[in-house]
């Protein structure tokens, strides 16, 4: 399966993993919340996940600036 990693808050897709046997654990995604996941983590119909995670540049503003943590979506 592919994963994407979108940021949510520049839209930007800043990563693509091809992960033949990924799974949510292997992913780092146990750590979630199922309320987390089911907001981070959408299945397509091909089977692929888009993650939607703060790139690298929003992480990094995020932190700064933490009152800009609630994307508009
Ligand atoms: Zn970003």
């Amino acid at each position: 399966m592919t994963i994407k990693y979108i940021c949510p808050h520049c839209r930007s897709q800043f990563a693509m993993l091809d992960h033949p046997f990924a799974t949510e654990a292997s992913l780092g995604f146990y750590s979630l919340t199922p309320e987390e996941r089911t907001h981070i983590i959408s299945y397509e119909t091909n089977g692929d996940i888009t993650a939607r995670i703060a790139c690298e540049y929003c992480s990094e503003a995020l932190n700064r600036h933490p009152e800009l943590a609630h994307p508009l979506q």
